[in-house]
């Protein structure tokens, strides 16, 4: 094996993880780097860095490179060493023996669907490929099945998005418009909270229990302004009446998309306004103006203390 490897792992920046735990280190910091991209907190949902970026989690991004070390090694020419080697490397494999090409199988067999493969799938540049699209396929599937599944991501729901084949369908990864459309970092960043479900509004911050007080069922986080419904995103945006003020910026806002996008700003009160904020979840058109409303409200909403019923209070 050490007279094998070295030469179908020289020049290139891979290595196969068979041992987990030490690419953990590495992880944390791409998590760490995405989060702070995003503007999100250390506890923030691992599936929205991915689906909200397109980027790839790392240890799949690192057997997808080792795949592509691989079909080089295949379509390499049949002279040259490092060839030799490959061929090597799958007779080890063949007689069972711990090398580079069985650690791969290895780590293809540890995906979430496990995908088996043989010595000969190794050598086709075919069957290559078409693992290589399946092992994309899979982790897209498993991404959009948290957004589907988690509470917190339901404004990501059915986001519909220009496919490869340029008719809407599900994207599951991808560099989404508003991260790139609206250019005030505060406002996209309240953007990025609010569909991401991080944010300050009741219906995220008393989901979980704090130092004072137990977790609240969600029909109890009310509306820190009204004291009459949830305060939840589309409450708070479209719904409470309760502040002049909100009602004014919710005035302006409408009054900027009718501009910026007559069709959509005609649809506000002819359907429900948690559909209405789904469709403005997708429009292009209006993201900044979008934005800016997310972002001046969720101030408002911060002025007021929270809301919690004391019946949840821990006493001290
Ligand atoms: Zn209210």
């Amino acid at each position: 094996m050490a007279r094998v490897d070295c030469y179908l792992i020289s020049g290139c920046e891979l290595s196969l993880d068979t041992d987990s735990s030490l690419l953990q280190d590495h992880m944390d910091v791409q998590h760490l780097f995405l989060r702070r991209l995003l503007g999100l907190n250390p506890h923030s949902m691992l599936a929205i860095l991915f689906t909200e970026t397109g980027q790839m989690p790392l240890r799949v991004r690192r057997l997808l490179l080792a795949l592509g070390r691989l079909l080089y090694l295949v379509r390499t020419d049949p002279r040259r060493v490092v060839h030799s080697a490959f061929l090597d490397s799958i007779a080890l494999m063949r007689e069972g023996k711990a090398e580079w090409a069985s650690d791969l199988s290895i780590m293809l067999k540890r995906l979430l669907t496990a995908i088996e493969v043989t010595p000969d799938d190794l050598m086709c540049p075919d069957t290559i490929q078409a693992i290589t699209k399946q092992i994309v396929s899979i982790v897209d599937q498993d991404l959009q099945n948290d957004i589907d599944h988690l509470v917190r991501t339901h404004l990501l729901r059915n986001r519909l998005e220009l496919g490869e084949s340029r008719s809407l369908t599900l994207v599951p990864r991808r560099l989404r418009h508003y991260l790139t459309s609206v250019h005030v970092p505060a406002h996209r960043k309240a953007m990025t909270g609010l569909l991401l479900g991080d944010h300050n509004l009741s219906v995220e911050r008393l989901r979980y229990p704090a130092r004072y007080r137990e977790a609240i069922p969600r029909q109890h986080r009310l509306c820190r302004l009204c004291l009459a419904a949830v305060e939840d995103e589309v409450h708070a945006l479209f719904d409470c009446t309760a502040e002049l003020r909100l009602v004014q910026l919710r005035s302006q806002f409408l009054e900027a998309l009718r501009e910026r996008d007559p069709v959509l700003g005609a649809l506000y009160g002819k359907i429900s306004n948690y559909d209405f904020l789904l469709k403005l979840v997708s429009s292009r058109k209006a993201v900044q103006q979008f934005a800016k409303h997310i972002y001046l409200t969720l101030r408002l909403f911060e002025e007021t203390p929270r809301y919690f019923p004391v019946a949840f209070r821990i006493p001290g």
